[in-house]
């Protein structure tokens, strides 16, 4: 691969083993020649994430819950100490409780709701809010929606909500830091099994709803979505902002 992101420091929040999407993202950004920060969420989830950062040669390794503010501000500040700067970052993150992810939206705990847009939505702007002093030379955001935050995809439940509200809170970043030229961008992969994925009520009838529907008849993989990832921080979109970017296999112009 053509080094597009020689020189360009990233961090990557959302890695849990490597079939996390921001595993396959984490990949394609150091093949283009980028430095990487990486986090984890918890001890659990530590010897899971460091012999991935080791593969990737992540120069920066640290814990991130993004409900603890000490961490969020802890992470930042140590980037701004190594590298003095920050070009992107990937938010690749999004937590339901149990009970309301497989409930009704009709049927959500107020607390339920309130978790689940805090880690998977308000995060992604404290996040830009951090990372906004740090692109002085403008940068990119880049988070991870899905479809079910554009239409009614069953048993997405309360995180179509959620989604809908994170692909809003892109436009309105995307409007307000443009002029420091930094871009604000999601991606919106289709179906892809994973921890997270694991979660949602028969994730894998979806996969073959998918597969089923699609033209081509696939599934995306995290190398494809990987692949507009690291075209989405580089140089080459300096004029791409605001997007929801469709890693879909075409799921989203069928329904
Ligand atoms: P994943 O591998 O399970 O990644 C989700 C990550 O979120 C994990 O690393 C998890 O940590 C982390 N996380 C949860 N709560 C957190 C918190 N409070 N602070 C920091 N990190 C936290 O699953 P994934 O599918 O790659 O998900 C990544 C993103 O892609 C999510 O936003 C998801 O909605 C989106 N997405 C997924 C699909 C799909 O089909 N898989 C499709 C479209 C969009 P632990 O695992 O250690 O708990």
């Amino acid at each position: 691969m053509m080094e597009t992101l020689a020189g360009k420091k990233g961090l990557i929040v959302g890695i849990a083993n490597e079939n996390s999407i921001a595993w396959g993202c984490a990949r394609a950004f150091h093949a283009a020649g980028a430095e990487l920060a990486v986090t984890y969420l918890s001890e659990k989830a530590r010897p899971f994430v460091l012999p991935l950062a080791e593969k990737i040669k992540s120069p920066l390794v640290m814990p991130l819950d993004v409900q603890n503010d000490e961490q969020m501000n802890d992470l930042f500040a140590a980037i701004k100490t190594k590298w003095g700067k920050l070009d992107f970052l990937l938010h690749s993150i999004a937590f339901a409780p149990k009970d309301d992810l497989k409930g009704r939206v009709t049927d959500c705990s107020h607390e339920g709701f309130l978790t689940a847009m805090d880690i998977s939505c308000y995060s992604f702007i404290k996040m830009a809010h951090l990372a906004e002093p740090l692109m002085a030379d403008g940068g990119c955001l880049l988070t991870t929606s899905y479809y079910g935050g554009q239409q009614v995809v069953e048993h997405y439940n309360v995180m179509g909500p959620v989604k809908a509200a994170l692909e809003g809170a892109v436009k309105y970043l995307s409007y307000e830091l443009g002029e420091k030229k930094i871009r604000v961008n999601a991606l919106s992969p289709g179906p892809i099994l994973t921890r997270a994925a694991g979660g949602i009520a028969n994730f894998e009838d979806l996969i073959a709803e998918v597969k089923r529907k699609t033209p081509g008849h696939e599934v995306p993989t995290i190398d494809d979505v990987g692949a507009m990832a690291a075209f989405l921080v580089s140089d080459s979109a300096r004029h791409i902002s605001g997007n929801i970017s469709y890693i879909d296999c075409g799921y989203h112009i069928i329904g």
